[in-house]
């Protein structure tokens, strides 16, 4: 079983898993769902005033709504109304600039920073919300669920398949200390303006999480420098042996493993293992093989971390 019932979840709870963290009762806002008139679907409005207020109407997609997150005024108890935010939006955006016609739902939201101290209890794995909320600063948080789900997703499918149940256990050594680095991440983030994360906008992609060192990937001395098991596998342009120019990532679409070979056919090592032999230069190094003779080969896991370098292709 999955618990993947958010941050509130009943599971989480009927196991009585601690949400380690805290919640901030100073920081609360409003949040919706309106239709509006004022404002163009092309970009998403933030108002701002002297004192750091801020309101913010992102169009959603497929919709004719936009989501709208205000700052509770203080004092205010109540539940949020239509009147009370549109009184937030003319002081923060201009008055009568945009127009709040109808909300489909209104709610508010208190800052939780808070994880699980453990991803599993016996059969029951957690995952997205249900094991970790953060700050919404830097938008990491659906990001990182959904890379919990696939990480037991894919571990779970191999399980059933007759790979050894200790796979299961390497989920809470690979998401966990995910988990932490983003909520310390997006915690640092929530008191910096959009437009001031510098150095953390690369972090933020989350390109750069790798399992390096963990079960599946012990680190050896040939991982010291360069990329290896454990890491993103990156995209590249590259051509097939039979000269096509094809991308890594759309080799890797679709759930599988994937093997390359360098100038060779690999060998699978499994039948539900994809193999691709790839020839010729790419636009780059994507995937750190050697020259000469040494021409490794390359497993990518379901997920698109490398799994391992494996010499002569195999
Ligand atoms: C305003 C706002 C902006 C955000 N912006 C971003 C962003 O830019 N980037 C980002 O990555 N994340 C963002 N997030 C966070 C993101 O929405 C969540 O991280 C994500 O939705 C979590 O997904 P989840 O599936 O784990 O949980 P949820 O989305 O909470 O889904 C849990 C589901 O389980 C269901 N459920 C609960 N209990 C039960 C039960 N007992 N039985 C059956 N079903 C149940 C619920 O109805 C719900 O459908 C934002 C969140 C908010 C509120």
């Amino acid at each position: 079983m999955i618990g993947a019932d958010g941050g509130s979840g009943t599971v989480r709870r009927l196991l009585d898993v601690a949400f380690l963290g805290e919640t901030d009762e100073d920081e609360r806002m409003l949040l919706g769902d309106v239709r509006l008139d004022g404002s163009d679907r092309d970009h998403w409005h933030i108002g701002q005033d002297a004192q750091g207020g801020s309101v913010a109407l992102c169009p959603l997609p497929a919709t004719d709504t936009f989501q709208i997150q205000a700052p509770v005024t203080p004092g205010d108890t109540g539940a949020p109304t239509l009147e009370s935010l549109s009184h937030i939006v003319d002081t923060l955006i201009g008055p009568d600039a945009v127009r709040l016609r109808e909300a489909t739902w209104l709610s508010r939201r208190r800052l939780n920073v808070r994880m699980v101290d453990r991803y599993r209890v016996g059969r029951v794995f957690l995952a997205g919300d249900a094991a970790h909320v953060h700050s919404p600063a830097g938008g990491q948080c659906m990001n990182t669920g959904i890379q919990d789900a696939v990480n037991i997703g894919w571990k779970l499918a191999a399980v059933l398949h007759g790979a050894d149940a200790s796979l299961l256990d390497t989920y809470q050594a690979e998401r966990l200390p995910v988990a932490a680095a983003v909520l310390g991440l997006s915690s640092r983030l929530m008191g910096q303006g959009i437009g001031e994360h510098g150095a953390d906008t690369e972090r933020m992609l989350q390109m750069g999480h790798t399992y390096r060192g963990g079960p599946l990937a012990p680190a050896g001395p040939a991982d010291a420098e360069g990329p290896s098991a454990g890491d993103r596998a990156p995209d590249a342009r590259c051509h097939r042996a039979d000269g096509r120019r094809v991308r890594l990532f759309d080799l890797q679409r679709g759930g599988h493993w994937t093997l390359y070979g360098f100038g060779v056919r690999p060998r699978p090592p499994h039948p539900a293992v994809r193999t691709v032999a790839i020839d010729g230069e790419g636009d780059g190094d994507p995937v750190g093989r050697a020259d000469g003779a040494d021409r490794p080969g390359q497993l990518i896991r379901a997920d698109r971390h490398r799994r391992r370098r494996s010499p002569g292709g195999r």
